[in-house]
């Protein structure tokens, strides 16, 4: 059985006094059912954590190098997320993927680095919407999440976040039973790899999901919590969706 996790992702959004809305999220994430992780903006992960110290709220970074350090411009380091408080990190986002050219090979590289850095990585698959309407979206996912995850990845250091590119920011979702059918896929493809450990690995679904949708999106088989964008930015929102799961 895995733990359940509600994880938001600010992307490239957040000042610092937008951090009041971790404050205002204190008492959702101590009753809260499952593990909450904000990844913010990497400006805002050492004050963001220096707040989460206060409550069980994890901080996580967004993406990460493969290498340790170096002559790297404008790039981070897992040790340098983990050195300003980051517990996690997201890899492969569709975002990076398209707007960084970061392939499964990349991504899987980043992994090693963030779970040598003590980082869970929280490794992004999905398919476009091209791809869903040729019929191929299984094929795709699989081969992200084979070519995404390095295989010495323990259980306790890796989590699945399905998102479909064309349910990113756009108010659309999948049926439950798309939803279902790629989760029980992405969970058949670990377990044929490590066998029954592979049911620890936590499956996020990512993809418009809001305080309206999130209990019936909990509710499919293999979703074992969410990654929210936009409704993770005001505690609101995102509370809504902590109780749901
Ligand atoms: C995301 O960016 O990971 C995401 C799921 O965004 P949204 O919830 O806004 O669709």
């Amino acid at each position: 059985m895995a733990r359940k996790l509600a994880a938001g992702n600010w992307k490239m959004n957040g000042m610092t006094a937008d951090l009041v809305e971790v404050d205002a999220l204190a008492e959702v994430v101590e009753a809260a059912q499952c593990e909450v992780l904000l990844c913010p903006p990497a400006t805002l992960i050492a004050p963001m954590a220096a707040r989460a110290g206060l409550m069980s709220l994890y901080v996580g970074g967004q993406t990460c190098h493969s290498a340790g350090s170096g002559a790297h411009t404008g790039d981070i380091s897992a040790a340098m997320l983990a050195d300003a408080g980051a517990t996690h990190v997201i890899l492969g986002h569709s975002e990076r993927r398209a707007d960084h050219g970061e392939s499964s090979t990349d991504v899987a590289l980043q992994v090693t680095a963030a779970i040598d850095a003590g980082l869970v990585a929280i490794v992004c698959v999905g398919e476009t919407e091209a791809e869903r309407d040729a019929g191929v979206t299984l094929q795709v996912v699989a081969s992200q999440v084979a070519g995404s995850i390095p295989s010495g990845a323990a259980p306790e250091q890796i989590v699945v976040a399905y998102e479909p590119v064309w349910a990113i920011g756009t108010g659309r979702t999948p049926t439950l039973e798309q939803i279902a059918e790629v989760h029980d896929h992405i969970r058949s493809e670990l377990a044929t790899r490590r066998g029954g450990a592979a049911d620890a690995i936590p499956l996020l679904y990512g993809g418009s999901v809001k305080p309206g949708n999130a209990a019936e999106i909990f509710a499919v088989s293999n979703v074992d919590g969410a990654l929210v964008g936009g409704a993770s930015l005001k505690a609101a929102d995102f509370s809504g969706i902590i109780e749901a799961l």
